[in-house]
């Protein structure tokens, strides 16, 4: 599976799905989410380097989107998306094993920069369980496409579980009890990229 087309697919995605992701932030927050993903992955392709490791193009992808994408959202993943290009090393192939690194780092970065934790109402309700199901099927002997799958599954039920939650974090958190009933767009925007990554594995597989 190719890193760059996980930046690809992903930015197709996100753009064809940035005005539900806009919708649902203006129900909680400042109706801006989609569309700042929108412009950050569109740049990293953009940024995407022709030669070297998918290591380093993630390095630079997260770069970019740090630099590109307003709200609070881009520092995040961008520093996720560097994060996880620094635990795939100068590896020139990712396998099962590398690309679990990488989640699991992703995961870790996130909850360094933004401080939250599972059940308040973020994109870290779609990316925990998704790194968890990762590790669980990689532990029972699953192959990439079976652990992206995983992952990519538990990041949907975990986004949709966003809905009852009151937000702690963040701008929606301003509403306090008014952010109950909606779901969270960082957690669905976060299980639309880990379904990009699962559909490309198994494509690929
Ligand atoms: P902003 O809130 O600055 O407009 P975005 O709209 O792009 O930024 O992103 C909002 C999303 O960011 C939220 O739906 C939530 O998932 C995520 N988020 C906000 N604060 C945090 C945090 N501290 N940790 C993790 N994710 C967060
Ligand atoms: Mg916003």
């Amino acid at each position: 599976m190719s890193i760059l087309d996980w930046v690809r697919r992903s930015a197709e995605l996100i753009a064809a799905e940035a005005e539900r992701l806009s919708r649902l932030d203006a129900a909680i927050g400042d109706g801006d989410h989609g569309h700042n993903l929108d412009r950050g992955f569109a740049a990293a392709v953009e940024a995407l380097p022709e030669h070297g490791t998918p290591g380093r193009a993630l390095v630079v992808a997260g770069r970019t989107i740090v630099s590109t994408t307003g709200g609070v959202s881009g520092p995040l993943y961008g520093m996720a998306v560097r994060r996880a290009g620094k635990e795939l090393g100068d590896a020139g192939v990712v396998d099962a094993v590398r690309l679990g690194a990488a989640l699991r780092g992703a995961l870790e970065t996130v909850q360094e920069l933004g401080e939250a934790q599972e059940g308040e109402k973020t994109m870290v309700d779609a990316l925990a369980p998704a790194v968890a199901a990762y590790e669980q099927a990689l532990a029972a002997g699953g192959d990439l496409a079976e652990c992206t799958r995983a992952a990519a599954d538990a990041a949907e039920r975990g986004a949709q579980a966003t809905v009852p939650m009151q937000a702690r974090k963040g701008r929606a958190s301003y509403l306090g009890k008014r952010s109950i009933g909606h779901l969270d767009p960082g957690a669905v925007s976060t299980a639309l990229l880990i379904r990009a990554l699962a559909d490309l594995a198994s494509e690929h597989a």
